[in-house]
């Protein structure tokens, strides 16, 4: 067995953005650190393929809080990543809304902008459309650390009320207009809305973080990847790909020592911090490790629904690049699209066309999503396919697979004509693609998913009862490019002085 006799601070397990980002900080730090990644590529869902020249997301297509101050803008700056990205500001209608009943709304950046175009379609809801925007920036103000702060005059954790309100009460309090409802919540695929779990908090966070600076990153996610990447190394930072770790060994006071990779080499730190969903991380640490109970507990915590992405290479020079995000209704029950019913799935697409450095003026790829439970796919949950491990499901899953892309590609065409006979070829991603790519529990979109019916449940603690083990990533806080980046700080500061980073960052 091959073995690093290096000693690191730490070992972190992944190389998601909760698991890059906590190593950039530590490492920024003067620790050292070693970032292990089962996958042939680093990011987590950043991850990028390539077909046909062109370069596909395989997650990620926007990212919110990156005007010039906010919270994504300031995090990335003390992280020294802004002059590594190019990003790209979409519209000032950031997305639109397009309903089953033919209604066209635009959700716009900057809080004037939001309200002016929600004012210009519902006049006559001016309070309830006050009534939202004052919720959501209330709300956002319980989160210290989403403001840049170590302290607020009410944070979450003092006033757990907060986690509690439930989106669909509040909403169903100030309206009972479904269109405007349906404006609200329109663009809920980017945190799985569902009306009987999603607490308003989520929505806040989420939304005021798109309202407050939308971009794409110019060329893929993994442009993210690659900065972070190019950051860890000038912190003397290493990064192992094609790592999966697979076990570990702990000394008789219960510390880990060293986690073992499947190709037999062996790490040692004297802290380890995993950027897996919290059950993979028992399952990879060891359960023995853990109480049955807390087993079972998070076990029996429900995920968020996964996805089906169809990305399609386009002619050239034929489609104009649109700066903005399209979220088209095949139902009227636009806040119900997670239960869908497979005879006319799908019910709601996210549309995008991701840019390019190869020109500003037209699209050479278009990218669609929806929900998809993992549970489609039952008779294939045993396989596994990666690039490392490639090895086929088989005929009848490609058939499976195949079908479902016609479907998605025949809901495109419905709203997208033009796209008809501009198509050069078609690829998609099934949950079960997620899941392998992206070592989680069933492919989910989101991770552990927020329940305002029981908020503190689904709350993740990054100290574990191992007293060398953390947890980073999108289950600490909220996920999504911000959430995460977020979460990687609340694990950091176990280690570094929360104050004098805080600091650090607001004299940026
Ligand atoms: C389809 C989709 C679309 C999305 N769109 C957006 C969007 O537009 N904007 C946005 O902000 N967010 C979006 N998100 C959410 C966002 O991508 C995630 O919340 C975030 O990237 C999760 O980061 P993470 O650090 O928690 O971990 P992940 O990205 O899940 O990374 C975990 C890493 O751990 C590795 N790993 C797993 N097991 C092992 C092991 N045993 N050994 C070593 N490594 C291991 C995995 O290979 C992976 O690289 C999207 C997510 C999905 C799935």
């Amino acid at each position: 067995m091959k073995t690093d006799t290096k000693i690191y601070d730490f070992v972190i397990i992944g190389s998601g953005i909760g698991g890059l980002v906590s190593a950039l900080i530590l490492a920024k730090n003067n620790y050292s650190v070693c970032v292990l990644e089962k996958n042939q590529q680093l990011g987590g869902a950043l991850q990028t393929f390539s077909r046909n020249k062109r370069i596909f997301d395989t997650g990620v297509h926007y990212i919110g809080g990156l005007d010039k101050g906010e919270n994504l803008y300031q995090l990335f700056n003390y992280l020294e990543l802004l002059d590594e990205l190019k990003l790209k500001r979409l519209d000032d209608a950031y997305d639109v809304i397009r309903l089953a009943n033919g209604k066209i709304l635009k959700i716009g950046q900057g809080y004037d902008n939001y309200r002016n175009l929600l004012l210009n379609d519902f006049p006559e809801e001016k309070e309830a459309i006050d009534q939202f925007i004052h919720k959501i920036q209330e709300t956002c103000t319980y989160f210290p650390l989403y403001n840049i702060q170590l302290e607020a005059e009410k944070a979450y954790y003092s006033y757990p009320e907060i986690l509690a309100v439930s989106t669909a009460e509040f909403i169903d309090s100030i309206t009972s207009n479904n269109d405007l409802k349906a404006a609200f919540l329109g663009n809920g695929l980017l945190y799985a809305y569902d009306k009987a779990r999603t607490p308003l908090y989520v929505v806040a966070l989420i939304l005021n973080s798109y309202i407050k600076g939308s971009y794409r990153i110019e060329n893929g996610g993994s442009q993210l990847t690659k900065a972070l990447v190019k950051k860890i190394r000038h912190y003397k930072g290493d990064l192992f790909k094609r790592k999966e770790v697979i076990g570990t060994s702990t000394a008789a006071d219960g510390k880990i020592t060293t986690v073992k990779c499947a190709d037999g080499t062996v790490y040692s730190a004297h802290n380890f911090i995993s950027n897996l969903h919290p059950s993979k991380t028992m399952e990879v640490i060891g359960e023995k490790h853990f109480m049955p109970a807390t087993i079972h507990r998070v076990g029996a915590l429900k995920n968020t629904i996964a996805s089906f992405v169809v990305n399609i290479a386009l002619k050239e020079d034929e489609i104009p690049y649109s700066n903005h995000n399209f979220y088209d209704f095949f139902t009227d029950d636009a806040w119900n699209t997670v239960d869908y019913n497979m005879e006319s799935w799908p019910h709601l697409l996210f549309s995008c066309t991701p840019p390019s450095s190869k020109s500003t003026q037209f699209a050479d790829s278009f990218s669609s999503m929806t929900y998809l439970k993992v549970d489609e796919f039952e008779r294939w949950k045993s396989t596994q396919n990666t690039i490392v491990h490639p090895k086929s499901r088989g005929d009848e899953y490609m058939a499976f697979k195949e079908f479902l892309e016609q479907k998605m590609v025949s809901r495109i065409i419905e709203r997208f004509p033009e796209l008809e006979d501009k198509i050069e070829c078609v690829y998609s991603s099934s949950p079960l693609t997620f899941r392998d790519y992206l070592g989680n529990k069933e492919g989910e979109m989101y991770g552990i998913e927020k329940d305002f019916n029981n908020p503190i449940k689904t709350i993740i603690n990054p100290k574990t009862k191992i007293p060398n083990l953390y947890l980073t990533g999108q289950n600490i806080i909220f996920h999504g490019i911000l959430g995460a980046t977020i979460g990687a700080f609340v694990t950091s500061f176990n280690f570094v002085d929360s104050n004098r980073i805080i600091n650090s960052i607001k004299s940026l």
